[in-house]
């Protein structure tokens, strides 16, 4: 495996080794406000904490960032209901969880304390649909959307 040359780049995010990629300076500051946050933040969130740490960084550079990490699965986009979408490291020191999204705050709640019929279905769901439609399933992304005990 050939080794990224952006420094700094294998100990932020072990996927990107080998990749070639050249991390630019506008990626470096976002994954690092991720990693930073236990929020879930918006791109314009995410821009004034990178403009923190980098000064240079323009607004469109953090939203063709956000793009492509997506795209990559290094980070996970969710839709919290007002059309910003927010965002979090797929491999985040959280570890894997849900969402409760409430659609009044718009506040995003992780939780990982699964009820134990939600893993079993879960299991059972994902074997289910990769034999149907042929499909090797490598994860899943689930949201509840409704309104949370503050907003009720
Ligand atoms: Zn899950
Ligand atoms: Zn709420
Ligand atoms: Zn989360």
């Amino acid at each position: 495996m050939k080794n990224c040359e952006c420094p700094g780049a294998e100990k932020l995010h072990g996927r990107f080794r080998g990749c070639g990629y050249r991390m630019t300076a506008g990626r470096e500051a976002v994954i690092k406000v991720l990693q930073e946050t236990q929020e879930h933040l918006s791109a314009d969130e995410i821009f004034s904490k990178a403009r923190v740490i980098n000064p240079d960084i323009g607004l469109t550079t953090i939203y063709r960032t956000l793009e492509k990490l997506s795209m990559m699965g290094e980070v996970h986009k969710l839709d919290s209901g007002d059309k910003r979408g927010r965002f979090e490291l797929a491999n985040s020191g959280k570890g894997h969880h849900h969402h409760l999204v409430c659609s009044r705050c718009n506040r995003i709640i992780d939780y990982d304390d699964f009820i134990d019929d939600e893993v079993r279905l879960l299991k059972e769901m994902e074997k289910k649909l990769s034999k149907k439609y042929n499909f090797a399933i490598s994860g899943h992304l689930i949201q509840f959307y409704g309104v949370c005990d503050k907003c009720k």
